[in-house]
């Protein structure tokens, strides 16, 4: 068969990184980057950009999977024999050197002609639109002018992939917009791929052909940036990019949503009952009267931001979050309405806060054991087994068939309003630190991520920060059981 054309550039195959031997930083990242994109890859602190980035300059090798540059696997290849250049968040320019010699440093190394040399340092000169700086002195330049010539360093080598990791967030706000505009420009003089790193989501989605937003060293969303802002994979990609207010819900009907007390027509087509989290962008609602509106409310406050208001409307129990262009009056009473295309469906992740559990073997005095990755606690048997029965201290089912619990496997469901949040930690059986949280209809929706790595979402109204170490409460009664395996 014909080799297919590809036009991937680079090819990241099931790429993982641990440090310390136990610490996973990237798991199974898999990404192709066509040639010429401008790819940016965005997320959080410490999800895990910069070390992809490294992998890809060769300053760390994978611990598990593949990086692949036109077809060839260059996983261990080292840095100088990687048809790429990096410029880093800190411009890294020898200071004592001028600017021609901190251009040509890597072309000396191999041994340029002096006037090729010439050539190209003052090519690279122009494309940072820095004609004529050859002789200047580094400590002369200002912030913008030494990383266009970190910029001029890197492309004069011609690479085929350009790595940039937070080049601009050392500038000014103004300087900072005009560098997005001209490496944008840059992009297109030279052709040649670009990889962008930034926690920065404005940056993100002007500057883009592809957006990949990370979140916990894993991809959440790859697309375009109008796909990333309007059609969020996930609740983490949606507050994240952009501003939103979320809603619980459910489909009562075809393309048809009921969420914060009122129901919504939608483009949106899921079986009817499947529980939703609607989202809706502030810039999405229109305020009108509240006869006219199909959410009515009241007006908590209404803050000026430049070009348009940021107001609050109280409907219920729900703060909805709208941007306005008219100012309204604190006590007003308003309608919101909504085009159906501008609610955005998400299905509700239904593995949220399943765990899987192993059963032990019944005692009367003690109950049923069951251990978790994190805890174990007894329990009454007929949680698990409704009309069960115990006769001479063994357990058996409704018929009076005997149950042998010992080594079975059960799906524990917690739900996130049943669990509650402590700093006390004595008060609850896990313990943990809150690794995001969002804010869903009238209260916070915490991700706490315990010692084992397991995931636990609590639903809670107090405000706690990221990081927090906390622990959770969870009321044993409440937890629902389903055999997997016995
Ligand atoms: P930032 O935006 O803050 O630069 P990032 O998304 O680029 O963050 P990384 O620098 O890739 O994140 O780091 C991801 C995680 O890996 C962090 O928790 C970091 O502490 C950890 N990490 C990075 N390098 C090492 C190392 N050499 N040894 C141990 N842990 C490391």
């Amino acid at each position: 068969m014909a080799d297919m054309a590809n036009d991937n550039l680079i090819e990241l195959k099931h790429v993982r990184k641990v440090f310390d031997e136990d610490t996973v930083v990237v798991e199974d990242f898999s990404l192709d980057i066509k040639k010429g994109e401008f790819v940016t890859f965005l997320g959080p602190s410490g999800c895990g950009k910069t070390t992809i980035l490294r992998m890809l300059g060769g300053f760390d090798v994978p611990s598990g999977g593949e990086i692949l540059l036109n077809g060839d696997d260059i996983t261990k290849l080292p840095p100088n024999e990687r048809p790429i250049n990096t410029v880093f968040q800190k411009y890294a320019l020898f200071p004592h050197l001028n600017v021609y010699d901190n251009i040509a440093f890597g072309l000396k190394l191999k041994k340029m002609a002096k006037k090729e040399m010439d050539e190209k340092v003052s090519a690279a000169l122009e494309i940072v639109d820095l004609e004529g700086f050859e002789k200047r002195n580094i400590n002369t330049l200002s912030g913008g002018q030494q990383q266009r010539i970190a910029i001029a360093r890197a492309i004069v080598n011609e690479p085929e992939l350009l790595l940039l990791d937070e080049p601009l967030s050392a500038l000014d706000a103004k300087m900072r917009k005009e560098m997005q505009i001209e490496l944008k420009n840059m992009h297109k003089k030279l052709g040649i791929t670009f990889i962008f790193v930034t926690h920065d989501q404005e940056e993100a989605l002007t500057m883009s052909d592809k957006i990949v937003v990370m979140a916990d060293g894993e991809i959440q969303q790859v697309g375009t940036p109008e796909e990333i802002y309007n059609e969020p994979a996930n609740l983490f990609v949606a507050d994240f990019i952009g501003e939103s207010n979320i809603f619980k819900g459910k489909m009562v009907g075809k393309k048809k949503a009921n969420f914060a007390g009122y129901t919504f027509d939608c483009v949106d087509d899921y079986e009817v009952g499947t529980v939703i989290d609607a989202v809706i962008r502030p810039e999405d609602f229109m305020i009108t009267t509240e006869e006219k509106g199909q959410i009515k409310g009241e007006i908590l406050s209404s803050d000026f931001k430049g070009t348009f208001y940021i107001v609050s409307v109280l409907s219920g129990k729900n703060e909805i979050e709208v941007h306005s262009l008219k100012n309204y009056d604190i006590g007003a009473k308003v309608g919101l309405c909504l085009e159906p295309d501008l609610i955005h469906i998400i299905p509700y992740d239904t593995s949220i806060n399943h765990y899987e559990a192993m059963l032990g073997a019944y005692e009367v005095e003690r109950g049923l054991p069951v251990q978790f990755a994190d805890f174990s606690w007894d329990i009454d048997p007929e949680q698990i087994f409704p009309g069960c029965q115990v006769e001479d201290g063994v357990l058996m089912d409704a018929h009076g068939k005997v149950i042998e619990t010992e080594g079975m496997i059960v799906d524990a469901f917690f739900s996130p309003d049943d669990l509650d949040l402590s700093d006390d930690a004595e008060a609850g059986v896990v313990t943990g630190n809150i690794l995001s949280f969002l804010y869903v209809d009238d209260h916070y929706q915490y991700t706490v991520r315990s010692e084992s790595e397991e995931d636990y979402v609590v639903n809670d109204e107090d405000l706690w920060n990221q990081e927090d170490y906390v622990s959770i409460i969870i009321p044993k009664d409440k937890v629902v059981y389903k055999i997997i395996n016995s």
